[in-house]
């Protein structure tokens, strides 16, 4: 299969980890941080730590959204959905994240009129063929799935659907990798930078990381020979005591990013001044909402919402693996407690989650393992 295939080659994979090897310094131990959730899920699913010297600690950024997003956030959006008028729509990965008082799909089960969508356009059609409902879309993502949210919006104005509505929780990416080199428990060396976000941002965006804190970047794909290109590229970098943008993965992001997707997020979003990230806190400047111009559609300013801060569960130490300070299996609660099956934090639930990645290739092949040379 193109562009699949060739990114899984033994041969060249087995070259370039080689490659590695020879290009990190034994005497140092490099932190290398994957921003986004997407990568995590890869290095898990092929095992690519196994290919890496053990000086080499890769690092789980704060790039899957359903992750970093606060219970409060989740708790609001269902506040609204109470109201029997309207109907709850989100992508199928919030369905099982926990609020305090359960998941969406917890409260469909409770008699909630909650559906998946696959897109805020099929919540919108939802909205035109239900006049006498209200379609509520609980929007999540960073800038890649942005583009698509501010498009719906700018097509329920052109065609004046009323009943349709908005809960912005799009973030975005930068402030949060200012916010980790902000952290004064984080020693990072390099990023393996978001491959998806970037096919809207482009390359740009990250200069400042390679100027001002001398840290190297390679924007990268999501295959096994991707990410460790990538990993080559920072290493070259970090020898060379250089610290550059470098974009691996061409073949998808432009430099310049996508304009037209850019110019829509310009139309109908705006920054909020604050936001909370699960882990990070408050962020300035960090997440999107509707402009005053589409007020109509702002789910936020259409219905009263409780607004209150809810904290994680005591013993969940979701904070400390989302700012990479604990592994996922250090958390107390990992793989008892808290599994996929039943959740307690929302990094076990999304599968770009760095608990449930761990969880589902880790932490089972560790179990087979077990059970096979024990002749269980
Ligand atoms: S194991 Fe569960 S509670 Fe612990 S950090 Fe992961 S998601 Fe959060």
């Amino acid at each position: 299969m193109k562009f699949v295939d060739e990114f899984r080659e033994p041969e060249v994979i087995t070259r370039t980890s080689a490659e590695i090897r020879r290009l990190a310094d034994p005497s140092r131990h490099y932190r290398i941080m994957e921003v986004c959730g997407g990568h995590t899920h890869a290095i898990y699913r092929f095992g690519l730590k196994d290919l890496l010297p053990s000086n080499i600690e890769l690092i789980h950024g704060p790039g899957c959204p359903v992750c970093v997003l606060p219970m409060g956030r989740i708790d609001d959006g269902l506040a609204i959905a109470q109201n029997p008028e309207v109907i709850f729509t989100a992508f199928g990965d919030m369905m099982r994240v926990p609020g305090t008082l359960g998941s969406p799909l917890e409260h469909k089960a409770r008699g909630m009129d909650v559906r998946i969508v696959y897109s805020p356009a099929d919540a919108l059609k939802l909205a035109e063929k239900n006049p006498d409902r209200h379609v509520m879309f609980f929007a999540i993502g960073f800038e890649t799935t942005a583009p698509s949210t501010a498009l719906t919006l700018l097509r329920a104005k052109a065609q004046g659907v009323h009943n349709f509505s908005v809960f912005c929780n799009h973030v975005t990416i930068i402030p949060a990798i200012r916010a980790i080199l902000d952290s004064p428990d984080m020693r990072i060396d390099a990023f393996i930078g978001p491959g998806h976000v970037s096919t809207v941002i482009g390359c740009r965006p990250y200069e400042w990381i390679a100027k001002n804190e001398n840290k190297p970047v390679a924007v990268s794909g999501f295959e096994p020979l991707d990410i460790l290109q990538s990993i080559v590229m920072v290493l070259r970098q970090l020898k060379a005591d250089e610290a550059r943008i470098e974009n691996q993965y061409k073949r998808v992001v432009p430099w310049e990013g996508n304009r037209a997707a850019l110019r829509a997020m310009a139309e109908v979003f705006e920054l909020r001044p604050y936001f909370e990230w699960r882990g990070l806190g408050f962020i300035s400047q960090s997440a999107l909402r509707l402009r005053g111009s589409y007020a109509e559609w702002d789910a936020e300013r259409r219905f009263e919402i409780p607004g209150v801060r809810v904290t994680d569960p005591k013993a969940a130490q979701c904070g400390e693996v989302l700012k990479g300070v604990l592994k996922p299996h250090q958390c107390k609660l990992f793989g008892n407690e808290c599994t996929p099956e039943h959740p307690i934090g929302a990094l076990m639930v999304s599968s770009e989650g760095s608990c449930a990645a761990y969880f589902n290739y880790e932490h089972r092949k560790t179990a087979m393992v077990t059970s096979i040379s024990s002749g269980a």
